[in-house]
């Protein structure tokens, strides 16, 4: 059995739901995960902010522009008017819970719920149309097994027991689809996978089920060498190693959530990043296979805070390490990047809930510089210390860039800078050049 994942573009409008159908049907007995439709789930968001600041016009203003929007795709997608009334009368019935926010306060836990929604919209969309071509599709409900745990940990375990009797109850069923992104927290209440989750629910069922492949279908043809936003005439890598993977996601590959390696490496089951425009296009191969003498791509994660802590208290001294990550730990705050030196340390975080008290309680042990608004850019490949010559040419493509941080040896797949995030773009532009 395959995982197929169709991120919100793929399924941003009727026509493309269509072209995803034809996509899904070549190959009968999947399993499909779906993102909400594109700019869905930003507009819900909306609604539930004007809803929280008890701005209650303009939270219903948006609900009835996002229904007149969505009862205009039902005429679109299906063609006869049994379907066409059915999922009209299911939209109908959400869009009146969303409007019944307006009632009572309004609590943390409805922005949950309501965001919920796209995913359960975009799905029931999906199936319907199915339903109606004569494809025998069950829609499985992810409320009924995707569950985090007290730390926002999927409890996989309870996925794998609660999925697999779905699926063999419906051995008849040619597809299965879900929804990506949405779940139940320890308390039983909706939660999601953060913002782009969706990647991650695949992944984390592909694992559960012990699917060949998971597919994720996007809208490009697979893993850029760059950061395309930024990098003109990037390239798709058509291979790359599950911690290459998780690398470029985790440094700002957005093509890819950065949980989402984790579940796959750990179950041994490829991934593959591919093109809805594009179907038939190579896209990228995550797997096991590690390929020598090659840098793969380039990434950059925005909006990191360096902090700098120097005390000569550090000279010959044991523990002073130790004393510096604990107060990070403390503030349940992870540390991204690490240099060190005989007199200080410098260390990159990317959530600053907690900055001030972690400046506060390191001031116990030197002088502390802060520096925001910085940028970790990762360039991914073989990188292993035997392999000499490419950390030198990464290097002095950066030369005329300001660099404030580098780390490197700490894999064998990549070296990092930090540099300020207004020299970012030329950073990603000056490694293309000089690499690919
Ligand atoms: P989906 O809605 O399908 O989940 P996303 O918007 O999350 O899609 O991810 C796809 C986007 O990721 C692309 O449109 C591209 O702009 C962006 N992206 C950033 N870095 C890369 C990269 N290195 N390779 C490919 N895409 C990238
Ligand atoms: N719909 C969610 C989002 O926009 C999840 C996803 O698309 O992966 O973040
Ligand atoms: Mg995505």
């Amino acid at each position: 059995m395959k995982v197929q994942k169709f991120g919100g573009t793929s399924v941003g409008t009727p026509q493309r739901m269509k072209e995803v159908a034809r996509l899904v049907q070549k190959s009968p007995g999947n399993l499909v995960v779906l993102s909400a439709m594109s700019g869905t789930t930003n507009a819900l968001l909306e609604i539930a902010d004007y809803f929280a600041k008890g701005n209650r016009q303009s939270a219903s203003a948006l609900i009835g522009k996002l229904h007149s929007t969505y009862m205009a795709h039902i005429e679109q997608l299906y063609s006869t008017l049994e379907a066409q009334e059915q999922t009209r009368t299911f939209l109908n019935n959400i869009f009146d819970r969303l409007l019944a926010y307006a009632k009572g306060d309004f609590t943390p836990q409805m922005e949950k719920e309501i965001v919920s929604y796209g995913e359960i919209m975009s799905t029931n969309m999906l199936a319907n149309y199915f339903n109606e071509q004569g494809v025998n599709t069950v829609l499985l409900n992810a409320l009924d097994f995707m569950r985090i745990d007290e730390d926002k940990e999927p409890d996989v375990n309870y996925l794998r027991e609660h999925i697999t009797p779905l699926i063999e109850a419906n051995s008849q069923a040619e597809y299965f689809i879900t929804q990506g992104f949405i779940c139940l927290n320890h308390l039983g209440e909706i939660d999601n996978l953060q913002r782009g989750g969706s990647d991650y629910t695949a992944s984390l069922i592909g694992a559960a089920i012990k699917a060949d492949l998971i597919e994720i279908w996007t809208d490009i043809d697979g893993m850029h060498n760059n950061d395309p936003r930024y990098v003109e005439n990037t390239k798709p890598v058509h291979q790359l190693h599950f911690e290459e993977a998780a690398e470029l996601a985790y440094f700002g590959a957005k093509i890819l959530h950065p949980t989402c390696v984790l579940p796959a490496k750990a179950a041994g089951i490829p991934v593959k990043l591919l093109n809805t425009m594009q179907p038939d296009a190579e896209g990228t191969l995550i797997n096991n296979q590690f390929q020598h003498n090659q840098i793969k791509a380039v990434a950059a994660k925005d909006d990191i805070t360096a902090i700098k802590i120097v005390s000569s208290r550090m000279l010959l001294q044991t523990g002073f390490l130790r004393k510096v990550f604990e107060i990070f730990e403390t503030y349940h705050t992870p540390i991204d990047m690490v240099t060190t030196s005989e007199v200080g340390i410098s260390m990159t975080i990317d959530c600053t809930d907690y900055l001030a008290n972690i400046t506060d309680d390191l001031k116990q042990y030197g002088i502390v510089e802060v520096d925001r608004e910085m940028c970790i850019i990762c360039v991914v490949g073989d990188l292993r210390s035997q392999n000499t010559g490419f950390e030198s040419t990464i290097t002095n493509a950066l030369r005329n860039i300001p660099i404030r941080m580098i780390s490197y040896g700490g894999s064998n797949h990549n070296i990092s800078f930090l540099i300020h995030q207004d020299d970012k773009q030329a950073a990603l532009q000056a490694l293309s050049a000089e690499l690919f």
